[in-house]
């Protein structure tokens, strides 16, 4: 028997009206605050990512599924949503219309971790970006449309933590510091931290290992070492946060998991649970446009993870429309009512409404079992005397009233039920 590879999962017809609750607010969302959709294919050349996110992070060393097609170019599946989005801002001339340009999108993404509650191998993000604007206001509005995002979806128990990580000019001399501090502990460090200290020492900050927490609790803090226009910035984006009313938390080992973040980063979490449960994240990246090679081009972004929202939702008991069922379920008996059966579902269908038809030939009985399970507020039979005089029982499934229409009228005296 085969299974779904480990860490993906099917995701059930029971379980799409949560997928389609998230998606609507998503959409919802980004229509209020101006972002349009993008779609980027599943598979972009495996560089696109690696110069990214950079080596030194997990995603890069130990998690990028990366295969050669069979005219051996090195491709990857999509590890997650930015830098694609910046590959198709640069490749379609995008930076020539009115910035910042504001995109967003939904996809799966794909990164090879130990799967456990809430960690896949295939999860799917809705992020959003807005590409060519270095306003500290741009920060503010992707950081608000976020919270938006949380409270819209009906999750309130989350806490916004909110942090900046300096530019090139001042990231270098705290990363110095930092390194510092560490050293003294070196021989205590995990060894995921032996190795970060020597090739990604800013992810030192958010070990999630007791005994590195730590060494973190004492560590410099990075708003100490801004320079001067990263600390104007950063506290440009905290006033216009504060006039929105937005409840954010500074939180100076926030650093985020990928390489490209430049000043604010900011991460979503829910409030009674530890480090590893962030909902969503983002923050400004000012240099990842020009590694790809385009102009230097500043922007801001944020993505979430839609299975550990939708966990959440299912968590906090968040209440979620259920997806609509088939209106009517056609029973039949006798070969002549199968033929007016499939004649009547197709008109029906074609006038709008949702049909589904009895297939084989089982009793009677059976027939209604199944309308009852399907739940449709009708069911039409049709046996050997409504053939003769072309017309069918209906059935309202909630009041069990019972009357006899012609085939004809059918369509309509449904619409009419339904308006009532
Ligand atoms: P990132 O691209 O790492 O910033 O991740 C953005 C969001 O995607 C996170 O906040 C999580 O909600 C979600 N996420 C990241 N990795 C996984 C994973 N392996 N499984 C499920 N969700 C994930």
């Amino acid at each position: 028997m085969y299974k779904a590879p480990r860490g993906t999962v099917d995701i059930l017809p029971q379980e799409r009206a949560y997928w389609k609750y998230v998606e609507e607010k998503a959409a919802y969302l980004c229509q209020l605050y101006g972002y349009q959709p993008l779609s980027t294919p599943i598979f972009e050349d495996s560089q696109l990512f690696a110069r990214t996110i950079a080596g030194g992070t997990d995603i890069v060393d130990k998690e990028m599924y990366t295969f050669e097609d069979r005219s051996g170019q090195k491709l990857a599946l999509r590890a997650e949503g930015t830098a694609p989005v910046c590959r198709a801002y640069l490749e379609h001339g995008l930076f020539n219309s009115p910035q910042p340009v504001r995109l967003y999108y939904f996809g799966p993404a794909f990164r090879y971790e130990r799967p456990q509650a809430g960690r896949y191998r295939q999860h799917h993000q809705f992020g959003f970006e807005a590409l060519g604007d270095a306003a500290p206001i741009l920060d503010a509005e992707v950081i608000e449309m976020t919270w938006r995002f949380f409270l819209l979806l009906g999750l309130p128990r989350l806490s916004l933590h909110l942090n900046s990580i300096g530019c090139k000019l001042c990231q270098p001399g705290y990363i110095e510091v930092l390194k510092q501090h560490y050293s003294a502990y070196a021989a205590h460090l995990c060894p995921d931290c032996k190795v970060r200290l020597a090739r990604n020492p800013l992810r030192l900050l958010d070990c999630k290992k007791a005994s590195c927490q730590k060494i973190a609790e004492t560590a410099p803090k990075i708003t100490d070492y801004l320079c001067r226009e990263c600390q104007e910035h950063f506290q440009n984006v905290q006033k216009y946060l504060e006039a929105l009313g937005i409840p954010f938390q500074l939180n100076y080992r926030l650093v985020r998991g990928l390489d490209y973040y430049t000043r604010t980063v900011f991460e979503v979490e829910p409030q009674e649970e530890g480090g590893q449960s962030s909902l969503g994240g983002g923050g400004r990246y000012d240099n990842l446009i020009e590694e790809l090679g385009g102009k230097p081009t500043p922007a801001v972004g944020f993505a979430a993870g839609l299975e550990r929202i939708i966990l959440s939702l299912r968590k906090q008991k968040v209440a979620i429309p259920a997806l609509p069922k088939p209106d009517v379920f056609i029973a039949h008996l006798g070969e002549r009512a199968k033929i007016e059966t499939i004649k009547l579902a197709s008109r029906l269908r074609q006038a709008g409404i949702a049909v589904i038809e009895a297939t084989g030939d089982k009793s009677l009985k059976a027939q209604l079992r199944q309308a009852n399970a399907l739940g449709t507020s009708y069911t039409i039979i049709i046996g050997k005397s409504e053939v003769e005089s072309q017309s069918a029982v209906l059935r309202n499934m909630i009041t069990s009233e019972q009357k006899t229409v012609p085939l004809a009228e059918i369509a309509r005296a449904l619409e009419q039920g339904q308006k009532a």
